[in-house]
């Protein structure tokens, strides 16, 4: 699979690189062009893996440099891709594989004038660097980006967590403000010679669909799911000022986005505690006490996941997977512990990468870490540039959607529950209203982001309107406000990772749908007639089988055939959310009766 990030020195190598050997057959300069990246992208797989898990000032230099080369290339490629797509004799294939090469970068550099390139790497290696060393302040204190964010959810005291999120704003967005700019204005550039409109048409394109087919795809979808986010909303909303009193969060009005236990308001499970019915939380038993008692290690944990996927028919992982994966913190050097899998050969050399502690966190994560090694073996016979997920949202949902089937049931058929400690019906509305906090303002969250760039790319937001226009688009997706007035001073948007390190979100709206959507295609195969969110299809070969048929696709074909490979249909939407959720909706609009709803 190819991943590249918007990296530095490599985007200026690119000028530098000389233009591909003549050929007279488009297919054959393709097939070339895709047999070098492939090595290249081995290469750098060792490099980055051996950097992750043993961080050195060296291995930083060496893992800079592998990623710089590879960047570059593609850089080169992408240019040369929009050359030859319109060549007379290629094939439909070769078509395809030169539209993957085209849209693989994020951002993409103009040829002229000369020195675009090296501008624009420095503007996103400063901008990424400079959130990287970002901080805010609790108490008139430094506190730094990890703890700010941990913060933000157990603090419940308004003035605390208003100085935490304003600080952070101010401290992190406000200064890159107009290297965002300047940044957007030569992507632009990039974009337009590659062929796009602008660079939001250049991510919209990644989509198998005119952009603009793409963009009204996704408000159908967000339009499915919007009166399920409007319900949570009102109750929350409630429940807010029933806690803090209408001097801090009114009856009616947008919520203050400070007060919602996270600081982009994108996922709220931080204040299930405020939100929650009395009784509501308990369900009676703790996965993290399960596993402790039955003696679990990080090695077990993992075998429990292979577990599940031996038993819908996946063949066991690997013996170098044991060898060569990284699943506690060594002690003697720094790693990345950050959760990740990884397909070093592109073949069978899977890894994941973790620092596994024994608790119900890394046993959902590492479910869904092992859903990218499946999916990453099943496309293995794959042409190279077709080792992807079917979009980019393909990818992460089939980790979550594995992982959704983590229910009471499930523990139980692993030995890990007594089947007598089944939480009963009346336990559901807990249960499901925990992960609607974490599932469902994601939704609207994800929305906000694209929304929001697509407009500064396209121009139709300028650059002396970007605050108001993220407060404008804020407010319309997620019905949040900021804790104190903002102005054309600031750049809230910069306060986000994926904003100034340019990385598309879209993807993340996509997997967030598609995961449920999935569980419900292998809950229906299985014959499930229960609740949605009861259903585990652990130990169905049949799903299994299908399954495989969507994933072994790879990017080969436009994403509605791999869609309609497992589930039957070409169409995504969010129906599954609804369903899923519906027991939900119905507790809270019978809970809202009465009171104000809506933004
Ligand atoms: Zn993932």
């Amino acid at each position: 699979m190819i991943r590249f990030a918007a990296s530095t020195a490599a985007l200026a190598l690119a000028l530098a690189a000389q233009p591909a050997a003549a050929q007279t057959d488009p297919n054959v300069t393709l097939a070339d062009f895709e047999a070098k990246l492939e090595a290249m992208q081995i290469e750098d797989a060792r490099v980055q893996w051996v950097n992750a898990t043993y961080i050195t000032d060296d291995t930083d230099a060496l893992a800079a440099r592998s990623g710089g080369e590879l960047t570059a290339f593609a850089v080169k490629l992408a240019l040369e891709a929009a050359k030859l797509r319109d060549a007379p004799g290629v094939t439909p294939e070769t078509r395809r594989k030169l539209d993957v090469l085209r849209t693989a970068l994020p951002i993409a550099a103009p040829t002229s004038p000369p020195g675009a390139a090296l501008t624009l790497a420095g503007l996103v290696t400063k901008m990424s660097s400079s959130y990287g060393k970002g901080k805010g302040t609790l108490g008139g204190k430094p506190i730094n980006g990890s703890d700010i964010e941990a913060a933000m959810g157990t603090e419940r005291d308004p003035e605390r967590l208003k100085e935490m999120w304003v600080s952070w704003h101010d401290n992190v967005g406000a200064p890159i403000r107009s290297d965002y700019v300047q940044a957007a204005a030569i992507a632009n550039k990039g974009a337009v010679e590659l062929g796009f409109a602008d660079t939001g048409a250049m991510w919209r394109s990644g989509y198998d669909m005119p952009p603009e087919q793409f963009a009204a795809l996704t408000d159908k979808i967000w339009k499915d799911v919007e009166p399920l986010y409007q319900s949570l909303y009102t109750y929350v909303r409630w429940k807010l000022n029933g806690k803090y009193g209408d001097a801090v969060q009114a009856k009616t009005g947008p919520i203050r986005a400070d007060l919602l236990g996270n600081m982009w308001a994108q996922d709220w499970s931080n204040i299930y505690d405020v939100v929650a019915p009395a009784g509501a939380g308990d369900v009676g038993f703790d996965v993290s006490d399960l596993l402790k008692a039955k003696g679990y290690d990080a090695i077990k944990m993992v075998k429990a996941g292979e577990n599940f996927y031996s038993s819908l028919g996946f063949a066991p992982l690997p013996a170098t997977f044991w060898t060569r994966s990284q699943f506690t913190k060594p002690a003697d050097r720094e790693v990345i512990c950050h959760a990740s899998a990884w397909d070093i050969d592109n073949q069978d050399d899977l890894r994941i990468k973790m620092c596994i502690k024994v608790d119900a966190g890394d046993f959902v994560t590492i479910h869904h870490e092992l859903g990218h090694n499946y999916y990453q073996r099943a496309y293995k016979q794959q042409p190279f540039l077709f080792k992807n997920g079917a979009n980019d949202g393909f990818h992460e949902a089939i980790g979550d959607f594995i992982a959704l089937s983590i229910t009471p049931q499930y523990l139980v058929d692993i030995g890990l529950l007594d089947q007598a400690k089944v939480p009963s019906a009346d336990k559901d509305i807990g249960l499901l209203l925990r992960q609607a906090l974490e599932k469902v303002p994601g939704l609207a969250w994800t929305q906000v982001v694209d929304h929001w760039r697509w407009g500064v790319f396209s121009g139709e937001i300028k650059p002396d309107g970007l605050q108001a226009g993220w407060d404008r688009i804020r407010l319309q997706y997620q019905g949040v406000k900021p804790p104190v007035a903002r102005d054309e001073t600031r750049f809230d948007p910069g306060a986000k990772y994926h904003i100034p390190a340019q990385v598309p979100y879209m993807r993340y709206f996509l997997a967030r749908v598609l995961q449920f959507q999935f569980y419900k295609a292998a809950c229906t195969q299985a014959g499930w007639k229960g609740p949605l969110h009861r259903c585990s299809y652990y130990g169905n070969k049949a799903v299994g089988a299908r399954l495989n048929a969507m994933l072994a696709l790879g990017q080969s074909k436009p994403w509605p055939e791999a869609l309609e490979a497992f589930t039957g249909t070409r169409e995504i939407s969010g129906k599954a959310v609804v369903e899923y959720f519906a027991p939900l909706k119905a507790w809270l609009d019978a809970q809202n009766r009465g009171k104000p709803q809506g933004f």
